[in-house]
């Protein structure tokens, strides 16, 4: 078999191929771009379109596509193949620039929110040549950003790439102040864990829970669950293990930094993470992940699941967005420093973050939201809904010293010095793991850790950029007219640190204490659902913040509120349906077979001797029997919620109506359906139960 490092990349038009292919000017013409967001004329496009029909024909490429990012979540594409007839009937292979630059999908099923009449169905793709094209089957994949006529973003990609403007120039402004004027550009990074479940394809195929839903409605529990620890970590099974191989291959070449596999804590589940990289780059790669995935499952006769929870009762999925800030330089402005000079541009940038997560924790919550999540957060395994952030209790000793300006004595009982006032000095990683908290610091990097495994890691990074490029943007604003720039800057650190360390704890994320104590002492939120958490989106700090950075205007703002509520009342509405459809068609009728089977038992055993007290069949037949009944109201009450649902028109409304009315009845219908498949007979069960899918590969 071939070396990775020789197939590594070999499906990317990636620097390399650039730099071999293209023609000195026009390659750094591109790089301009690429590094400094320099505008590109039109015959560097050509030239740049050329060379990269020719890689991707030569790689038996036959079609391009504008990949982009809709609001649904996952990527689309739409193919044109290269082709052009020639004036002799033959046919030449052909792109141009402004093919690369620019496409015009029919937009007019994309969800919009509102922001494109449907008269005006056209949307545009616009190349990100920040993201490397690629090759996917048979078509070369082109990153881009979708927008409408009217130029309002409708995807993920475009307020992210605005996000990272925004933080660059304002951390920008910040490094000036100190000194630093090599650096040219800075950067957010990110590494993001993906955990998914593994599932035999057979099986899944027998479960409409799984097909219309993703995530199982009904399920007892089977005799075994998570409950040994003996999955985390465990030896991968032969069948997964080939799954790995071939999923990391497939990475590999489209130049994805696959680089860690393991088996999660519930039975069936994994995790993959990669070498972290630019948040651009990392999410379109996010997104490659979870489709091939899914791809390579198939082949191996297996499912992925990358909902956020697809059994109940044991851990659900998430993805936790390892996050950082660096330069073009390769410093790493979460890194505390060697030097005291180095520490206290750290401590400045640590306490943005704080500052900002604290005043926008409602933005970051909101920004994870989604139907499958809602099972998660706050549910005992993941982080609660209650964002705060894990220091570790070093660094918060360092940050209570200059707070209360009194010495800090470290290891070392060595202190910085910056100008009259007193920073400490304090050794390096010293951080102590904490995995309850949502919002943890682990070094040099943040891992943000509410993320659902389905999610686009866009939208949380588009928020975690936007609210520290707000709070960098305060301090500049301040610091650049500070007369004495150490003492400004202490001043400022310490109203950072008395304002906000109420979002600093480092217990267990996990204990009902700390959620009332977070709520009921620090006034911290608690947003426990999806429609609890969209109305903060247009609060007015939260929409001038957006606004005021150029992320997102108000327009699109309200589309995202559309949108992300109406996903959430699809979700929920196709589960409670398929519940309808499941319990009706197959969990009754199952049931009802084998009390007839259990009827006509009892009949032979009286036909055989009238002795016989048929005491089991009678007992399993009435408590059967009522279980039919009960799932036969619960059906009946979902039913006519639905009805309701289907006329109320308000989006706001809907969803209320779902979370309030729809899911607890969903749960009552599950719970007498989940009792009746303790009691029937397992070749009665018309799917694979939770210990066949668990247990099953
Ligand atoms: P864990 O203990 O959570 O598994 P790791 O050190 O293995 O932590 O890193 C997890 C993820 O964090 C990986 O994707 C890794 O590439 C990423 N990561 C490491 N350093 C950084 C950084 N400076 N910025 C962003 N992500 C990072
Ligand atoms: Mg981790």
């Amino acid at each position: 078999m071939a070396a990775v490092t020789d197939y590594f990349g070999s499906l990317v038009f990636d620097d390399r191929v650039m730099a071999a292919r293209l023609p000195a000017k026009v390659y750094q013409s591109l790089r301009n771009t690429i590094d400094q967001g320099a505008q590109l004329n039109l015959d560097v496009a050509n030239a740049v379109a050329l060379a990269m029909k020719d890689w991707a024909v030569e790689h038996g490429a036959t079609h391009f596509t504008h990949w982009f990012q809709p609001m649904t979540g996952i990527t689309a594409e739409k193919h044109d193949s290269f082709i052009s007839p020639a004036p002799d009937g033959s046919v030449i292979m052909d792109f141009s620039g402004k093919e690369l630059i620019r496409g015009e999908p029919d937009a007019s099923s994309f969800p919009s929110g509102g922001l494109r009449a449907t008269f005006e169905a056209r949307g545009y793709t616009a190349w990100d040549p920040s993201s490397y094209a690629f090759i996917k089957g048979k078509t070369l994949c082109i990153p881009t950003a979708f927008c409408s006529y009217g130029g309002e973003a409708l995807d993920k990609k475009t307020p992210l790439l605005r996000s990272m403007d925004a933080i660059n120039r304002q951390a920008l402004r910040v490094l000036r102040l100190f000194g630093n004027d090599t650096v040219k550009c800075v950067r957010t990074s990110v590494g993001p864990e993906q955990e998914y479940f593994l599932i035999d394809k057979e099986m899944y195929k027998k479960r409409k829970d799984l097909i219309f839903t993703g995530r199982t409605l009904f399920g007892a529990k089977p005799p075994k669950g998570q409950e040994m620890d003996d999955h985390y970590f465990g030896v991968i099974k032969p069948r997964v293990a080939a799954y790995m191989a071939e999923l990391n291959e497939e990475l590999w070449k489209l130049g994805i930094l696959a680089k860690t596999e393991h088996n999660e804590v519930a039975p069936a589940q994994h995790e993959l993470a990669p070498i972290y990289t630019t948040t651009n780059i990392a999410t379109d790669h996010n997104q490659l992940t979870m489709e091939i995935m899914q791809k390579v499952a198939d082949k191996h006769g297996l499912v992925c699941l990358l909902h956020e929870k697809p059994f109940a009762g044991v851990n659900g999925s998430g993805k936790h967005n390892n996050w950082s800030i660096a330069t073009d330089t390769g410093m790493n402005l979460l890194s505390p420093g060697d030097t005291p000079h180095e520490n206290a541009q750290f401590l400045l940038f640590l306490c943005a973050v704080i500052k900002a997560v604290d005043e926008y924790q409602d933005l970051l919550r909101a920004s994870v939201a989604t139907a499958g999540n809602d099972h998660r957060l706050g549910a005992n395994e993941a982080p609660p809904a209650v964002v705060s952030i894990f220091l570790g209790d070093e660094l918060t000793a360092v940050l209570k010293s200059i707070e209360e300006d009194v010495p800090y004595n470290a290891v070392e009982r060595t202190q910085m010095k910056l100008g009259a006032r007193v920073l400490p000095r304090f050794p390096k990683d010293t951080t102590d793991r904490n995995r309850t908290s949502p919002f943890a610091f682990t070094g040099n990097k943040f891992e943000f850790r509410m993320l659902g495994s389905s999610n686009s890691i866009a939208c949380a990074n588009i928020m975690l950029n936007s609210a520290v490029a707000q709070v960098l943007k305060d301090y500049a604003d301040e610091l650049e007219k500070a007369e004495d720039f150490s003492s400004e800057l202490t001043a400022l650190i310490r109203k950072t640190l008395k304002e906000h360390k109420r979002i600093i704890f480092n217990g267990n994320g996990y204990d009902e204490s700390w959620i009332e104590e977070a709520v009921e002492h620090r006034g911290l939120s608690n947003l426990r659902t999806t429609p609890d958490c969209m109305p903060c989106i247009l609060e007015k700090k939260n929409v001038e913040m957006l606004t005021g950075l150029r992320v997102y205007s108000e327009a699109e703002l309200e589309s995202r509120y559309e949108i992300l509520l109406e996903n959430y009342c699809k979700a929920v509405t196709i589960e409670a349906h398929t519940m309808v459809d499941m319990a009706e068609k197959e969990i009754i009728p199952a049931v009802e077979s084998y009390i007839e089977a259990l009827s006509s038992t009892a009949a032979a055993k009286k036909a055989l001797s009238e002795e016989i007290s048929c005491c089991y069949e009678k007992k399993r037949v009435a408590k059967l029997a009522a279980l039919v009944d009960q799932m036969q109201a619960a059906v009946d009450e979902l039913d006519y919620t639905l009805i309701t649902l289907g006329m109320t028109k308000d989006i706001t409304d809907q969803s209320i109506l779902i979370r309030d009315e729809v899911l607890p009845r969903m749960c009552r219908l599950r719970a007498p359906a989940d009792e009746a498949e303790t009691l029937t007979a397992k070749k009665y069960w018309p799917f694979p139960t939770y210990g066949d899918l668990l247990f099953g590969v």
